[in-house]
């Protein structure tokens, strides 16, 4: 298949590698000069732009920075591709932009998914990720082939919106319990409590969950996590902030009570302008040290 790959940067050159060593045909474009030069040095044909890396594609990929761009790109594209050919936004947007997108794919007779993703650079590098995908589903069943060689798992959510809608879901509930692991910890070393002996009893009681069982914020307990590296990401403080934000601007937009969700913003806006945001989110017991109780 002819594959067009639009924004080629830590995620998207990952992901676009893995389509070509699957023996797909793909020209991609960035608008960074370096990033080009990286994509061609993979062995990935450029394109002279947005519009030409479209053309003649069966399916165009994009992975952008937010909703703006996304909207943006799509519409310098569409029009170059055939009635039919597939546009798949992988990036994380808000939900509005996602349906916008989608009703301009839907304009120009092409088929349309997004489908963020989860399971970081380090997925996009090993074909991992899990896709939570929107759009119908004759549009999925022709994406499908693809999320199996960029990633592991992909999961047909509803119509159009609906896979950035449930990739806002989960990570605004996993901003919120990654603060609530960090204060259990954060407390329980005040009160003189070992932090291994903690996490042998959360991890096996009700208050188990990914952020203490998986990912445990504090260095040498619990598996292997951005903790034992000095917080490098992993994901992002500055990138869980990102999805906080979209999760409070589609509550807004939808009239959904989620205070935890909005105090979690604000707490990863905090540490993000402390200068922490390009430190792992399960930094945030670092901050909280920095915090004074009120
Ligand atoms: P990135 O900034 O490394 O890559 C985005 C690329 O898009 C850049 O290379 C940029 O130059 C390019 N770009 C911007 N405007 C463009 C345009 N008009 N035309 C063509 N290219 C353009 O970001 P990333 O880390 O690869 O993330 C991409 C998306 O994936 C984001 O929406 C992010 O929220 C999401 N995401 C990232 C991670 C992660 O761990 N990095 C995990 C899950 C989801």
């Amino acid at each position: 298949m002819n594959i067009g790959f639009i924004g080629l940067g830590n995620m998207g050159l990952p992901m676009a590698k893995n389509l070509a060593a699957a023996g797909h045909r793909v020209t991609g474009f960035d608008v960074v000069p370096a990033a080009r030069e990286a994509a061609t040095e993979a062995g990935i044909a450029i394109a002279a732009g947005n519009s030409e890396a479209a053309t003649d594609a069966d399916v165009v990929i994009t992975m952008l920075p937010n909703g703006a761009i996304a909207k943006a790109v799509a519409s310098e594209v569409l029009p170059a591709m055939s009635k039919g050919a597939l546009l798949i936004d992988c990036s994380t947007v808000d939900v509005n932009s996602a349906r916008e997108i989608d009703a301009l794919a839907s304009e120009q007779g092409v088929l349309c998914l997004d489908a963020p993703v989860s399971g970081g650079v380090g997925g996009a590098e090993a074909g991992t990720l899990t896709f939570m995908v929107g759009g119908s589903g004759g549009a999925f069943a022709k994406g499908a082939p693809f999320f199996d060689i960029m990633g592991k798992k992909a999961v047909h959510c509803g119509e159009g919106g609906a896979g950035q809608a449930a990739k806002i879901c989960n990570n605004m509930l996993l901003g919120i319990s990654m603060i609530g692991a960090c204060e259990a910890f954060a407390l329980a070393k005040k009160l003189g409590l070992s932090q291994e002996r903690l996490f042998d009893v959360i991890s096996t009681s009700s208050g188990s969950c990914w952020s203490v069982n998986t990912y445990c914020p504090v260095p040498g307990v619990g598996p292997k996590s951005p903790a034992d590296n000095d917080y490098r990401p992993g994901f992002a403080a500055a990138l869980m902030l990102k999805d906080l934000g979209l999760s409070q601007q589609a509550a807004d937009a939808a009239d959904a009570p989620t205070p935890l969700g909005r105090h979690a913003a604000d707490l990863y806006s905090a540490m993000n302008d402390a200068g922490m945001g390009g430190d792992d989110f399960s930094a945030m017991i670092r901050f909280l040290g920095t915090m004074e109780r009120k």
